[in-house]
């Protein structure tokens, strides 16, 4: 998993768990730095319907580490990334779109562009032949919740502050589970990779939803990101 690039991802839905979810400053990452939440951008595209109170609640809790937290006009979700045979949206397809506005909208380097859908996500294989009849993590075109490049270093390009987040697996609380499942995708976007800590955000689902169990990001994981934003 060494690459320049990483692609991480948190697929599969699981069992519902015991709601503890609230939000608190353990879920911020930048805050603590001063300063630096002064500079960044964060801005929220809706594709397709998304209700208005999930998007309310993220913003607000993004608020604390992004200077400027915009909820844009919704767009249609592109038809290219459309997955017939799932009813999916491919999310490479999703991250290349964005990846496409970001460029072509002109955003100052310090934005990040999340994409928000309640619409199903899916991760396809290069190669889907190979996985062809498998089913799970083995599928060809697995469902998945949110995906995010994650950069190993600063020199960050397009591609790696978009990212992509689907309401679809979450379970009841599912405006608290979204702002973590952002707050996770920004993660990587931020260099973050997985963290082996259960309650920390960078959590792998490996398969589950474990949201109500992430409470913040861990020690480790704030103490590596500002190593890393140095
Ligand atoms: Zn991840
Ligand atoms: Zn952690």
């Amino acid at each position: 998993m060494k690459r320049i690039i990483r692609i991480n991802i948190i697929f599969l839905l699981g069992v519902l768990l015991n709601s503890c979810g609230s939000k608190s400053d353990s879920e911020s990452l930048l805050a603590h730095k001063s300063g630096e939440s002064s500079k960044l951008i964060v801005c929220i595209q809706p594709f397709g319907n998304v209700t208005a109170g999930y998007l309310a609640y993220v913003k607000n809790s993004l608020q604390k580490d992004f200077s400027i937290v915009k909820i844009l006009p919704k767009m249609n979700l592109p038809r290219t990334a459309f997955v017939g045979i799932r009813k999916r949206y491919d999310a490479n397809k999703m991250l290349w779109h964005l990846q496409d506005l970001y460029v072509k909208r002109k955003y100052p380097n310090e934005t990040f562009l999340v994409g928000v859908t309640e619409s199903d996500l899916c991760q396809n294989r290069e190669n889907p032949q190979k996985w062809k009849g498998k089913l799970g993590f083995g599928s060809p075109d697995y469902g998945i919740m949110g995906l995010g490049y994650q950069p190993n270093s600063k020199n960050i390009v397009p591609s790696q502050k978009v990212n992509i987040n689907s309401t679809h697996r979450l379970h009841s609380n599912k405006k608290e589970q979204l702002a973590k499942l952002i707050k996770h995708e920004l993660g990587h976007n931020f260099g973050l990779p997985h963290c082996p800590n259960k309650s920390c955000i960078m959590r792998d689902a490996e398969g589950g939803n474990h949201f109500n169990e992430m409470t913040g990001f861990c020690k480790k994981c704030k103490l590596q990101f500002a190593i890393t934003r140095k």
